[in-house]
């Protein structure tokens, strides 16, 4: 049974041919790391699954990072690497930001930085992965996935997207595809329950990144920041990160880590098309702070 859910999962090597996730090009499809490798992506991961409603551990957990076999050659080593620097670069530049080990006192929000970013280039290579984890998001919005592949200059979400930007706190990170997540209301009879439509996800120290629509009601209680407009500027260019995101971020838990959330959330995936790819265990040196 379980062997049987995880051969349907983009994190298994598949044999022959396949549709890349994100061109459409059928072909082998390569290890897609989320994020990339270069922001610290090499840590032991604990692969889980969605399968019929449950989520199973995987049973063989291993080094090597946080990937699923979404993209073909050319859009993983040429498209997607030549964005990954500019990542690999804003998540070196917060990574003091990150609290491994939160204590209930702890703020809720951090103050940014006065560093300098390449918005275009990190919402790009968040939306190629956000493709790689929502393997139906290019058949539904074949438009946005061309843009991003023919690297047109700026690119426009579809209407009920957005690209939402937190902290991710606590030693666990995960990749997911199209999840709805409820958090149960503890309010009593009658009040309402509070949902997440998200179609894919991406928690990684010392960020966390949402695919949800623009006015999500979680997401904005918990004062993500939108940075869809991230997209419009040119991949080449850098700006102060200041000018292009709120004074602040909250600092937010892989969903099944937080103490808030835990005891009161259901998650549906979508069948097959939904899976996790999670680490538990992120090494407190996962930058080298020397
Ligand atoms: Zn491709």
């Amino acid at each position: 049974m379980a062997n049987r859910a995880l051969h349907n999962l983009g994190a298994t090597p598949r044999k022959g041919n396949h549709p890349c996730n994100l061109c459409g090009q059928f072909g082998k499809l390569t290890r897609t790391h989320v994020p990339a490798k270069a922001a610290g992506n090499r840590v032991r991961r604990s692969r889980m699954v969605s399968a019929n409603g449950r989520v199973i551990p995987d049973p063989d957990p291993r080094d090597g990072g946080l990937y699923v076999f979404a993209h073909c050659r050319t859009c993983n080593g040429d498209l997607q690497a030549q964005y990954d620097p500019a990542y690999a670069e804003m998540a070196n530049g917060l990574r003091h930001l990150w609290v491994p080990y939160p204590t209930p006192g702890m703020p809720l929000r951090h103050a940014l930085p006065a560093i300098d970013i390449m918005p275009g280039a990190i919402a790009r290579t968040v939306l190629i992965g956000f493709f790689a984890l929502a393997p139906k998001l290019r058949a539904l919005h074949p438009g946005l996935a061309d843009s991003l592949v023919r690297r047109d200059p700026a690119i426009t979400l579809p209407p009920n997207f957005a690209i939402h930007l937190a902290l991710s706190v606590g030693t666990q990170a995960r990749i997911a595809g199209p999840f709805f997540n409820i958090v149960a209301s503890s309010m009593g009879r009658g009040a309402r329950n509070v949902g997440v439509r998200s179609s894919a996800s991406i928690y990684f120290p010392p960020l966390a990144w949402q695919f949800a629509p623009p006015d999500d009601v979680l997401l904005t209680a918990q004062g993500w920041a939108n940075v869809s407009d991230w997209l419009s500027m040119p991949a080449d260019r850098t700006v102060p990160l200041r000018t292009v995101c709120p004074p602040t971020l909250p600092m937010v838990w892989v969903p099944e880590f937080d103490p808030m959330f835990r005891r009161n959330m259901v998650s549906m995936g979508g069948g097959k098309i939904a899976e996790i790819v999670m680490a538990t265990d992120v090494p407190a040196q996962l930058f080298d702070r020397a």
